[in-house]
């Protein structure tokens, strides 16, 4: 892992980022810096009228591919075996499960663990199980960045803010007589996010998307996201504006579905079916956690003692009233 850091930063002081970002616990692991000045001495390419920065130490890059393959090595070592096949089917009997493969195989196992990201919904649906989940479609692009707007070794900063995205009169007007095109001058939400890649590139992302989709394996690129995701994200660092009519190619886009609950929380643990367990719902954080779902799953799975925090992942916590009372009372989503 590389400790990059997470820099989360907004034009309003007062707006809560973290919800424990007031405690010393919290002040003595990150930096937190609330005057305009001292945060453009420290990060010149931002926006001179950012208020608030709050700077996540214990952060960064995790390079997810190198990770899993290392983690399915020792899992190998241990006596894992490793199949890749479709599952068509499965088959619950009173104490244990059949799952028929594509390739017309079967397996038989005592206990099982839905993992199939956006296609969970589909895999709960063999054995009878509907669970409060929707994807939705989000997107990334790599750009170049020829005019050295990004430095090198800036952090992944994260704009906490909702906004309206700026345009010309002429365009605007356009836009908003436009039913397709109208969103574009709506209020966007925050959490827009760029990071330094490699070979002088930039990463960016928004996901803003809301429409619920069924999922699929090939998506078309979005001719106007990086566009929009370039304009939000000059409102932060001003010196990207000069992209805006004219991004560096190539343009490198990719997304996929975020699997997602309401308040976005993932579904990791026992479903309603005795021996069938989920890890789900990881959105896009998914990276970042897996490594934590797959260990409190494995805890539920194993009849451990559970952490703290495992009520709030639970897949059945729609029907606890402790837990209803408190999820009607959570209103951010922490979308990234
Ligand atoms: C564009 C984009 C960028 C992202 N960036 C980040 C990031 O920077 N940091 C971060 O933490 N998270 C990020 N995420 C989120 C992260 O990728 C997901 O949360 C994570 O991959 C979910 O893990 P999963 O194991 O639940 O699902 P997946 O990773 O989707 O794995 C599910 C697996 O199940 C398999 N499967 C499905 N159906 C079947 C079937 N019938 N038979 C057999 N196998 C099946 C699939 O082939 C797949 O291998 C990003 C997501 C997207 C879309």
């Amino acid at each position: 892992m590389e400790f990059s850091g997470y820099h989360f930063i907004s034009h309003n002081a007062n707006l809560p980022i973290f919800k424990d970002e007031n405690s010393q616990e919290f002040l003595n692991q990150n930096e937190v810096i609330l005057d305009r000045k001292n945060i453009h001495k420290k990060y010149s390419y931002l926006d001179k009228k950012i208020e608030k920065s709050v700077f996540i130490k214990n952060a960064g890059n995790v390079d997810s591919i190198t990770m899993a393959n290392m983690m399915l090595k020792v899992a190998k070592k241990k006596g894992a075996t490793f199949k890749q096949a479709k599952i068509q089917n499965l088959i619950t009997t009173s104490h244990s499960f059949e799952i028929l493969l594509e390739d017309r195989s079967t397996i038989d196992c005592d206990q099982i663990v839905l993992a199939a990201g956006p296609f969970l919904d589909q895999m709960v649906e063999l054995i009878d199980l509907k669970l409060p989940i929707w994807n939705t479609l989000q997107r990334k692009f790599i750009t170049p960045d020829p005019l050295h707007v990004i430095p090198k070794k800036m952090p992944f900063t994260i704009y906490s803010d909702p906004q309206k995205l700026e345009w010309e009169n002429d365009e605007r007007a356009y836009l908003k007589s436009n039913d397709k095109l109208k969103w574009m001058t709506d209020i966007m939400p925050g959490a827009i996010h760029i990071k330094p890649e490699s070979g002088n590139r930039i990463k960016m992302g928004w996901a803003y998307s809301t429409k619920h989709e069924n999922p699929r394996w090939q998506i078309q690129n979005d001719d106007y996201f990086p566009e929009i995701v370039m304009r939000g994200a000059s409102k932060f660092i001003p010196g990207l504006k000069k992209y805006i009519d004219q991004i560096p190619s190539p343009i490198i886009q990719y997304g996929g579905f975020y699997i997602r609950t309401k308040e976005n929380w993932p579904l990791i643990g026992p479903l309603k079916i005795e021996n069938a367990f989920v890890v789900g719902a990881l959105a896009g954080f998914g990276s970042m956690m897996t490594c934590a779902a797959g260990q409190l799953c494995a805890q539920h799975m194993t009849d451990q003692e559970l952490p703290w925090y495992a009520p709030f992942f639970h897949p059945n916590r729609y029907d606890d009233p402790k837990m209803k009372k408190y999820l009607s009372n959570v209103n951010i989503d922490g979308q990234l």
